[in-house]
């Protein structure tokens, strides 16, 4: 289903389509015809060319940055492939798409009014460009517009998330792009339930799908990144304890080795964590804590000769 068909190519800018595609548009057609042939057939045709003017605006602008674009009609509509683009790059090509769609929305709107007043028989008389004017004008600005809700993956999505990067840190603007998407999206499905638009349902809980694994994702790296630096906080404490026992100074041992256990991510840090407390604990005469402690530490020589002289001393 993923195959890819090449069109053609434009303006440098090459077009495919996947077979995907053509079933979307011939469900949307029977969705929106509702028995009428004509009906279905100019909306699958107007839909297509207002898909490809949508991605054809992202496309146009990544040509403009030199990111070698390609257009690809399917998925929901359709995409725009292109080279890694900066944050300012990525802005214009996302903004690009959804103001195609209203432009050519606008235009289709300023050639009715257009006809109407300069020939007002012509569209009557020709249903088949009144038809196709007056889908030319409600697709585009219907897509431009939905494209523009703050839901991620669509353009609005994006564009939100560039915008709050620009006034947070980038793991806040991450989290609260992703929340303002998921609320969205949970409006739309509502909106759409309530509505029984019965392809807006599908493509909503598709979206609700994407948006809480998007938001499960962005809320736990930041625990990640937690416990990467307590992690890496435990091994600066296991450095600081390694000079602290070279030069006898147990009382900062016992100290490092509290620190070390109280930050410590893995199992192994717990463990050297313990070797410090007891070996600090047999120095400083505390026998039976040391004892204690050695009971979670790494058997290594040091503590094994700790512990054979914290036996020792409590046996006498
Ligand atoms: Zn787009």
């Amino acid at each position: 289903m993923n195959k890819l068909i090449h069109l053609f190519t434009l303006n440098g800018i090459p077009v495919a389509v996947t077979p995907w595609f053509f079933c979307l548009m011939a469900i949307l057609a029977m969705l929106v015809g509702n028995g009428s042939f004509l009906h279905g057939i100019m909306f699958a045709v107007v839909g297509t060319i207002s898909i490809g003017i949508h991605e054809f605006g992202h496309a146009t602008v990544a040509n403009h940055y030199g990111l070698n674009p390609q257009v690809i009609l399917g998925g929901l509509g359709g995409l725009t492939q292109h080279r890694s683009a900066n944050a300012k790059q990525s802005f214009w090509i996302t903004l690009w798409g959804p103001l195609s769609d209203l432009i050519l929305a606008a235009l289709s709107f300023g050639i009715i009014m257009l006809l109407s007043m300069l020939a007002p028989t012509f569209l009557p008389e020709h249903a088949y460009m009144q038809l196709f004017l007056t889908y030319m004008l409600w697709i585009n600005f219907v897509w431009g517009v939905f494209n523009l809700l703050p839901i991620y993956p669509m353009d609005g999505g994006k564009l939100c998330a560039a915008i709050l990067a620009k006034f947070f840190k980038p793991g806040l603007a991450l989290k609260i792009g992703c929340v303002i998407s998921a609320i969205c999206c949970l409006g739309l499905a509502g909106w759409a339930v309530a509505e029984k638009q019965i392809f807006m349902i599908f493509i909503a809980f598709y979206m609700l799908i994407i948006n809480f694994a998007g938001m499960k994702t962005a809320f736990a790296k930041r625990e990640d990144t937690i416990k990467e630096q307590a992690g890496l906080q435990a091994e600066i404490m296991y450095e600081k304890g390694l000079v602290a026992a070279r030069e006898h100074r147990w009382e900062d041992l016992e100290k490092y080795g509290h620190q070390m256990k109280a930050c410590a991510e893995t199992k192994d840090q717990r463990k050297r964590a313990y070797e410090f407390l007891t070996i600090a604990c047999t120095n400083t005469f505390k026998y039976e804590d040391a004892l204690e402690y050695s009971k979670h530490a790494s058997q290594t020589d040091a503590v094994k000769q700790a512990v054979a002289r914290c036996k020792n001393i409590l046996k006498t």
